[in-house]
Parts: C-alpha cells; sequence; structure tokens
C-alpha cells in the first residue's frame, strides 16, 4: 500500500519509515500473523524407567547416569524434531527443558515445563528474529523392556563352557568371566541386550545364559581365539515375538577347552612331539620339537585328530648348560645335579650360552630343550 508515495502497514498504519514493510504488512504485524513455528496440538510424553532410569523417546533410549540435563535436552530435541514442530521457513530450533539441578529433584517431577526458542525469519527481506514458546511434557514412569526381560531372566542365548579333560579349572574360569565380562562392558554400549541372565554351575563347566545373540557370538568367537576352544552351535524355537510375528530362535553355543594347555607338549595320531605355543586368530601355534620348525594349526581341524598330552608345562625340569661342544650340550639337572648329555645337529642358536638356566622336558630318553621367553628350543639327537 502506498499513501503520499511511502507504503505502509494495513493493519497498524506504521509506515516504511517506521518500520520495514513487507507484501503490505510491517515486520510486527508479520511476527504476528505468521509464526516462525508451530508446535502440535498432541500431549508431549516421554517414558523414564523406574529402573535403570533409561529415558526413551519414540524409538529411542539414552542413558541419564553421565549428565542427564544434557541427556535430557538431546533426548527432546529428538523427540520434537521428529514431526512435532513444523517450521515456516529455515530456522534454528533450540530446545531447552526447565529443569531441576539434581537428578532426584528430576525424578520426583511428573512433568517438566520446556522452552523451544526458534531463530530465523518469514521472509529473506526481514532481518532473523528470536521466536519463543513454552510446552509442558509429560514424564510417564514405566519398566522398560530390557528391565523386564531381565527381571523375568530372560534370554536369547546360552554359552556352555566344558573341557575335554575333566573339569574347568578356577583359573580357566576366571579367564573366561573376566573375557566374558570385558566384551559385556563394551557391548551394552551398543547393545542393550548384552546383559547375563544368569551363570549355572555345571558337570564340568558352567552356563552362562545371555539376553543378546550377537553378545553370545562375539563372546564365543573371541575366547575360541583367545583359550583355543571348540566350538559348536544349535538353534532351538523358543516362541513368537509378539509384536513382529517372527519366530524367536534360542542359540546354544558349547565351548570346549582343549586337553592341553598353552606349552603343553602334545601329539597328533601319535607323531612327533610339538610344542603348543599359543592361539592366534583361530589357529594354533607350535614347534616341533625334533626339527624346531614353527607351524600352524586351524583349531577346528585340530579336533578332527587324536591328540595326546605327551609333558605338561607344568612338568618342565629346570637345566643348567655346563658347556657346549660343537655338536653337544651338557646339562646339569638342577633337580637331582645329575649331568646329563645332549646331542644336537642344531646349535645354530648363540642364545644357549654356557651358565645359562634353561627348561627342558624328557621324552623317550631324549632331553629337548623348551622354547620359554628368554631361550629358544633346540632338538637332542
Ligand atoms: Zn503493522
Ligand atoms: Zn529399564
Amino acid at each position: 500500500m502506498e499513501r503520499k508515495g511511502k507504503k505502509f502497514c494495513i493493519l497498524c498504519g506504521k509506515t516504511e519509515i517506521e518500520k520495514i514493510i513487507v507484501d503490505g504488512f510491517c515486520e510486527d504485524c508479520i511476527k504476528k500473523e505468521r509464526k516462525l513455528f508451530e508446535i502440535s496440538t498432541e500431549p508431549f510424553s516421554i517414558k523414564v524407567c523406574l529402573n535403570c532410569n533409561e529415558i526413551f523417546s519414540e524409538k529411542k533410549y539414552y542413558n541419564l547416569e553421565k549428565n542427564f540435563h544434557k541427556t535430557i535436552r538431546e533426548a527432546l530435541s529428538d523427540y520434537f524434531s521428529s514431526g512435532k514442530i513444523k517450521t515456516n521457513s529455515d530456522i534454528n530450533l533450540d530446545i531447552q527443558p526447565l529443569l531441576p539441578t539434581n537428578f532426584d529433584d528430576f525424578l520426583e517431577k511428573r512433568k517438566i515445563p520446556v522452552k523451544i526458542r526458534g531463530f530465523g525469519r518469514v521472509d529473506p527481506r526481514l532481518p532473523s528474529y528470536f521466536e519463543e514458546q513454552e510446552v509442558e511434557v509429560k514424564i510417564e514412569r514405566i519398566i522398560c523392556f530390557r528391565c523386564d526381560k531381565i527381571k523375568r531372566r530372560y534370554y536369547k542365548a546360552i554359552l556352555q563352557f566344558r573341557t575335554k579333560k575333566t573339569n574347568i579349572t578356577p583359573e580357566e574360569q576366571n579367564e573366561i568371566i573376566e573375557t566374558v565380562c570385558q566384551i559385556l562392558q563394551k557391548q551394552i554400549k551398543i547393545d542393550r541386550m548384552a546383559y547375563i541372565s544368569k551363570i549355572e554351575k555345571n558337570k564340568g563347566g558352567f552356563d552362562i545364559y545371555l539376553g543378546s545373540t550377537s553378545a553370545a557370538n562375539l563372546i564365543a568367537s573371541t575366547l575360541r581365539d583367545q583359550m583355543g576352544f571348540s566350538m559348536k552351535k544349535s538353534y532351538k524355537k523358543s516362541g513368537v515375538d509378539k509384536s513382529s510375528g517372527k519366530t524367536v530362535y534360542q542359540t546354544t553355543i558349547s565351548l570346549r577347552l582343549p586337553i592341553f594347555k598353552i606349552g603343553d607338549i602334545i601329539s597328533i595320531e601319535k607323531q612327533d612331539p610339538i610344542q603348543i605355543t599359543g592361539v592366534e586368530r583361530g589357529k594354533f601355534l607350535g614347534i616341533k620339537l625334533d626339527n624346531l620348525e614353527h607351524i600352524s594349526i586351524p583349531i577346528k581341524e585340530l579336533w578332527n585328530f587324536q591328540i595326546d598330552v605327551i609333558a605338561e608345562k607344568s612338568s618342565f625340569k629346570d637345566f643348567m648348560i655346563l658347556s657346549r661342544t660343537y655338536n653337544s650340550i651338557q646339562l646339569l639337572d638342577m633337580e637331582n645335579f645329575e649331568v646329563k648329555e645332549i646331542y644336537t645337529k642344531q646349535l645354530s642358536t648363540d642364545t644357549l650360552k654356557e651358565g645359562l638356566q634353561v627348561k627342558g622336558v624328557e621324552i623317550k630318553n631324549n632331553i629337548y630343550l623348551i622354547q620359554t621367553n628368554d631361550s629358544e628350543g633346540v632338538q637332542s639327537k
């Protein structure tokens, strides 16, 4: 509109000298007529678990443990940006819940006021400005899906720890449980169902019941590669998921420890002695004591053969190297001070110096010096 050649507002009459006039309206009247954003009129609510204090908004969950102010703000930002606010142009929204200082006070609240602040403009001819609205968000206290399952001791997978010997030793049990806990501590951050439902002692071993199949698979393969377990999976129908209608399967993973430990000397199919030196990426590493050849055997394959333990690591004896010649070593048995001599073709190693204490084992009248961290094995013939 124009009056004496000047634009003016058709609502309040202000002229372009006083205010910016856009399409016949002044800046102030536009702000009243056209909001930067509109909030839907539905009642707003977020859910907080009575048991674990996790917060749920729509399909996501948020852990409140660390910084509840920041977390609730994040949850509400996601909540309101999922179609609950319509913006009329490109604006920045800031969701600011008015929260009590401490968490316990927050848990007492049935609802919280939330300030929603937008910054932008409805027309590019106007400068940007702030606009604010306040809503209330109800806090529903619930028992979450996960806590409900834990309370009912629900599980999706069972890890059965056994051994091919008689029993799992307390040390082996500790190593297993420690590894399980380490993995679960990491997994729980990405998989909420990675919890232990229960542990049961069993004949020769124990069973761990887990809420998550993927956590169970990760634990099983990690322990196989770390301790040399054999692994066998089986599945069983356990019901139908009410929400998806899909069949739910329960996984059982049977893990068996070998009859030998790392460091022990074994024979495969009654062949020459091999010292097992480690487990790496699904393979046993070993040294053939006869020729010091390094070998690796896939864990899976090893279980198809007959394995005998010839000498346990704990039975290795201490010897001292008394003297060396071109092709022999004189050893002092540190237990009974008997002097023994071994003949060897392979004295390439310089580490076997006189005066050095070494570990050795007697197998069928041969003494084999055993690889430890500070000496190399050597064969005798
Ligand atoms: Zn106006
Ligand atoms: Zn919960």
